[in-house]
């Protein structure tokens, strides 16, 4: 793609939108995220995703609690890593397609795997059902529409698991994933580690998640373009 076509399709994305395609990850700014669920729906529109499954969900802690210190108020990435008790904070949770993906180093069937993007995609013929992914994930990103149940699991009959696909056919036609292009607030951030950085330093904003979920995010190469 062209210089030009590359500054035109920025221009034509949202801020939260800064590049797309190969190597690009997708990360929340909790400060930015007022709990609409605007991308929740946008997602299930564009993907038909069945009631019962979320491919991203929205995660609100202390629900109108204040921040114990008024200048972190603004400011819950800030005030988690530095210990301090953030007040509401509302956290955009879906599949990171993390650069050290615990889920694929777990998978016994090699269901999941990185793709040439570097996105975590399922192969849905090879899954088996068992779970382990969803034990290994410390974002909670697997879903098991088809069962919930334990025993199920086990013994490996616990449906095909279902996740975020980063909105990779989007992505190849030059558009952002549906749930950030749709997000009113920019909450939703897509772009390179730098990129994403970058823009959460322009927001005065922090990452929101401590330095070892970044490093499974990012890789801890990556992880570095964070001041963590
Ligand atoms: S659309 Fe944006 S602001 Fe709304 S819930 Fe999703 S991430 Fe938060
Ligand atoms: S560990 Fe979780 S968030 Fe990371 S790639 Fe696997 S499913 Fe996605």
């Amino acid at each position: 793609m062209s210089t030009d076509q590359n500054s035109m399709q920025r221009e034509q994305m949202s801020q939260g939108v800064m590049s797309v395609g190969e190597g690009t990850r997708i990360f929340p700014d909790v400060e930015a995220c007022i709990d609409c669920g605007g991308c929740v729906v946008a997602c299930k529109r564009t993907w038909d995703v069945p009631p019962e499954e979320q491919r991203i969900s929205i995660s609100t802690m202390f629900e109108g609690q204040e921040a114990e210190k008024p200048q972190l108020n603004s400011n819950s990435g800030r005030a988690l890593n530095q210990g301090e008790f953030p007040g509401e904070t509302s956290f955009p949770m879906q599949c990171y397609h993390c650069e050290d993906a615990p889920c694929v180093s777990v998978c016994p069937v090699d269901s999941l795997q990185k793709n040439d993007d570097g996105f975590v995609e399922v192969v849905e013929d090879l899954c088996v059902g068992c779970q382990y992914c969803l034990s290994a994930c410390p974002f909670g990103a697997p879903q098991f529409p088809e069962s919930d149940d334990g025993a199920e699991a086990v013994l490996g009959g616990g449906g095909i698991m279902d996740k975020c696909t980063m909105c990779e056919e989007r992505q190849h036609v030059g558009k952002g994933p549906a749930c950030a292009e749709e997000c009113a607030t920019d909450a939703i951030l897509v772009g390179d580690a730098g990129d994403i950085a970058d823009e959460l330093d322009k927001r005065d904003a922090a990452p929101a998640f401590n330095k070892e979920a970044m490093e499974i995010i990012f890789g801890a190469d990556e992880a570095r373009a964070f001041d963590l």
